[in-house]
């Protein structure tokens, strides 16, 4: 995991923007500051279930269009409704309050409560109460309880409605308004100082380092006069945003290259992120570093052994294979270690962006080129299966560490994702192309628009 204080390098200034773009008509309209914006949506506002609240209603306030409850098991109920109107009151939960001391305010009974919670399992939910979090409450004229709704986020809204059969429980949600929002930036200082001006959340910048990660090192690799645009998804309900989506696509351009990422997801609904070509993925490391190897040795984190009864870890995994079978690197890096280190025998330790590190032991000898501080792509080959070191026979010993940690390199499949498959790359690049052209359109009216 990146923290944002990675992310930050010494004083200057920044220039951030953030436009709201037209893709519907393909125009590619820019409408830098100006918070008009043109709308992609991707999904329609679900009208009917929007703004569930009648808005304004504060305690005893009559409601004129709530009808009495006139249950016919209550003999007492329509001499009753002469007398009182039916009410709307509006409970906010204060520190220490419960669903029973919210029910006592509205002027509800114990019972009343316990029959409400009881009706369904789901009622239970409604007991889940956050500070501030609003209780409407819909009283017949003899002071029954009609309905009790509460809204949960900007998006959910759960209710408990009377029905001759006791209450039924709903839970409304609002389809938010989903709208992709351009934004750029440069970096002069820090990176987290110009994603907050091009009106980046914490959380998308998060997402953003994390979709380079694996090419840029964040924690030393920016540089002044760095860019960032990213294509991604806004949530609106009535005007408002209410949060953000994913990253549809991002461009990173560090020290002179620029590196691409597109989302897509696949037939199988897998998402990930691809350079624009979608012919492999960034971050992907091999799923294994020699070919026509066999596993004789997994990976085991220092459990203790069913019957030796001993700890024994193994904190990488053994292909066994013929002596001068190449290994390839498993992601683009950087060698750090190239040579002899103790019963590892001849190593081979790559780097990969600010997270990642592969070992590579029991080497027969290395690749030409590869020694500390070259640069190696994904593939390349560095070294040939050898049995130096502590080891019993020709195989390679490979270890991936995620933040210094040993993991399973088996388990991280998220890192292994494949490559587009061929059958989908047309639809993939329907895809990406707009999406680079929009951010070519967007980037070059922002040029147009800060020239002096
Ligand atoms: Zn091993």
């Amino acid at each position: 995991m990146l923290s944002l204080s990675l992310l930050v390098f010494p004083s200057g200034e920044v220039e951030a923007k953030k436009t709201f773009m037209n893709l519907d008509h393909g125009r590619g309209e820019s409408a830098t500051a100006d918070k008009t914006p043109g709308l992609l949506s991707f999904g329609e506002p679900d009208v009917d279930s929007s703004s569930p609240f009648p808005s304004g209603i504060s305690p005893n306030t009559p409601a004129s269009s709530i009808e009495a409850d006139t249950r016919s098991d209550n003999p007492l109920n329509q001499a009753q409704t002469i007398a009182l109107e039916a009410r709307s009151i509006s409970v906010t939960a204060d520190k220490g309050d419960t669903l029973s001391t919210i029910f006592q305010r509205a002027g509800l009974t114990p019972e009343t409560l316990h029959s409400a919670l009881s009706s369904s399992k789901e009622a239970r939910q409604l007991a889940q109460i956050k500070v501030g979090q609003v209780f409407e409450f819909e009283l017949s004229s003899n002071g029954d309880l009609v309905e009790a709704r509460s809204k949960l986020n900007e998006l959910e809204t759960v209710s408990l409605k009377r029905t001759p059969k006791g209450f039924t429980f709903k839970r409304d949600t609002i389809k938010p308004l989903v709208r992709s929002v351009y934004s750029h930036g440069v970096i002069n200082s820090s990176l987290f100082v110009s994603a907050k001006r091009a009106g980046l959340s914490n959380s998308l910048l998060m997402d953003m380092a994390n979709v380079f990660g694996y090419d840029i090192d964040f924690a030393q690799d920016l540089a002044k006069g760095d860019q960032f645009e990213v294509i991604y998804e806004e949530k609106v309900v009535n005007g408002r945003i209410v949060g953000t989506g994913n990253i549809l696509a991002a461009r990173f351009t560090n020290r002179g290259k620029t590196y691409t990422a597109v989302r897509y997801t696949n037939k199988q609904g897998v998402s990930g992120y691809y350079n624009a070509q979608g012919m492999s993925m960034r971050k992907a490391f091999l799923r294994t570093p020699v070919d026509f190897a066999r596993i004789s040795s997994r990976f085991s984190n220092g459990r203790k052994h069913p019957i030796l009864n001993k700890i024994r870890a193994h904190q990488g995994v053994d292909y066994a294979a013929a002596r001068g079978t190449p290994i390839k690197a498993a992601g683009d890096g950087k060698v750090i270690l190239a040579g002899r280190k103790g019963g590892y025998g001849n190593t081979v330790i790559l780097q990969h962006g600010s997270n990642y590190k592969t070992l590579y032991a029991h080497m027969q000898g290395f690749a030409k080129g590869i020694r500390s501080g070259s640069a190696v792509k994904q593939g390349q080959i560095i070294g040939y299966i050898g049995t130096t070191g502590l080891s019993t026979g020709p195989h390679l010993h490979y270890e991936f560490q995620v933040n210094g940690r040993h993991v399973d390199p088996l388990a991280q499949k998220k890192l292994m994702a494949d490559p587009i498959a061929s059958s989908e790359k047309a639809k993939f690049l329907q895809l990406s192309q707009p999406l680079m052209a929009q951010m070519d359109q967007e980037k070059a009216s922002t040029l147009a628009l800060n020239k002096p």
